[in-house]
């Protein structure tokens, strides 16, 4: 998706290569796509706009024509969307979508997604830390284009961009992915990069959850701090960055996550924190009940009135931790101007099989 994060189609090319070298048959289909090709010749995140912002309806309605006439971004997107459509219309069955990228600053792997049952569980199968909630501050992805048409699709965080062992990660990545959906059986590349991913680990959290985006426009300044890697602890009233306005500092304290190190971008960096494994737990067995059948009753709390799966929560009224609840049922929330937060449950979340 970005013409500055090689190492992807460097992965893809080498497991294509090895699964002919070796022989090894693919029960099922299993199709690598090049995202921004203008980019990636450029060695640029993107020429005209980011790719991986722009899978919007209004946008996707455009596109249908396909890409005669297109250039720059609206062509690429365009054409993946030509590749893509039948895929996930379900030509070729349940689709999972691994979306392979690499970060400015360095640090060890990780995976992003959106919190529904199916994402969890294909997240899972990957033994980096899991960082929940990427939906709510990031509009327009793939991703989530993806997982609103039905599929299970994460993003994995392969390490720094030019990093050669960047490359490593999401080549184990994709046989990881390849193992956990039976499409390659057998294969000792399998257990291996399993194992790989397991070390990089070390002592990082199993889950997090985003907790905040630094936005920065074009005429910000922003400047990051030298010196941060991913998963860095920092603390409220840090200073982290500075931009025009002065020092920008952390809203709370929490681990430092894809701190801005290049030029192009709109996130300045992002803010996690650990979640236990408990919560998680609780959270999946409250969505199998079905738990948000009554939430209208909880005070603050009244359902949208013209959005089906949506509730408005006056924040006012709803003293009580409405987000986290909201969270551990399945919900984004996004809050507005005038007090209220719009909570709406993310599609495609029954559990899945197996
Ligand atoms: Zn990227």
């Amino acid at each position: 998706m970005h013409g500055n994060e090689p190492a992807g189609v460097r992965a893809l090319e080498a497991v294509f290569d090895r699964l002919a070298a070796e022989h090894l048959s693919v029960d099922g289909w299993f199709v690598g796509l090049i995202g921004n090709r203008a980019a990636l010749a450029a060695g640029r995140r993107f020429l005209r706009e980011d790719l991986n912002r722009v899978w919007v309806p209004e946008r996707l309605a455009d596109l249908e024509q396909g890409p005669a006439g297109l250039s720059g971004e609206s062509l690429e997107q365009a054409e993946l969307a030509t590749e893509l459509r039948p895929l996930l219309n379900g030509l070729a069955g349940r689709t999972f979508l691994l979306d392979l990228h690499t970060t400015s600053a360095p640090g060890p792997p990780f995976v992003l997604l959106e919190d529904t049952l199916p994402n969890r569980a294909f997240a899972l199968r990957f033994p980096v830390p899991v960082i929940l909630g990427v939906d709510e501050r990031l509009r327009g992805t793939l991703v989530h284009h993806a997982c609103a048409r039905g599929a299970t699709a994460i993003g994995f965080e392969a390490g720094q961009h030019d990093d050669q062992a960047s490359v490593g990660r999401a080549e184990d990545a994709v046989w990881i992915a390849l193992g956990a959906l039976g499409l390659v059986a057998g294969s000792t590349r399998v257990d291996r990069a399993r194992q790989r991913l397991e070390r990089a680990r070390s002592a990082l959290p199993r889950y997090a959850e985003l907790r905040h985006r630094h936005p920065v426009g074009p005429t910000d300044a922003f400047e990051m701090r030298p010196g941060f890697a991913n998963f860095d602890a920092v603390t409220a009233g840090e200073a982290v960055a500075t931009s025009r306005r002065g020092p920008v500092t952390a809203p709370e304290s929490g681990l430092l996550l894809m701190p801005l190190y290049q030029q192009q971008g709109e996130d300045g960096f992002f803010l996690i924190r650990a979640v236990r494994p408990i919560w998680l737990r609780l959270s999946s067995w409250l969505r199998r009940l079905r738990a948000e059948r009554y939430l209208h009753w909880l005070p603050g709390v009244s359902r949208h009135p013209d959005r089906p799966r949506a509730f408005v929560v006056d924040r006012h009224t709803a003293r009580w931790r409405a987000v986290e609840l909201f969270h551990l049922l399945g919900f984004s929330c996004v809050a507005t101007d005038d007090g209220e937060i719009i909570v709406t449950r993310r599609r495609n979340d029954e559990v899945p099989d197996g």
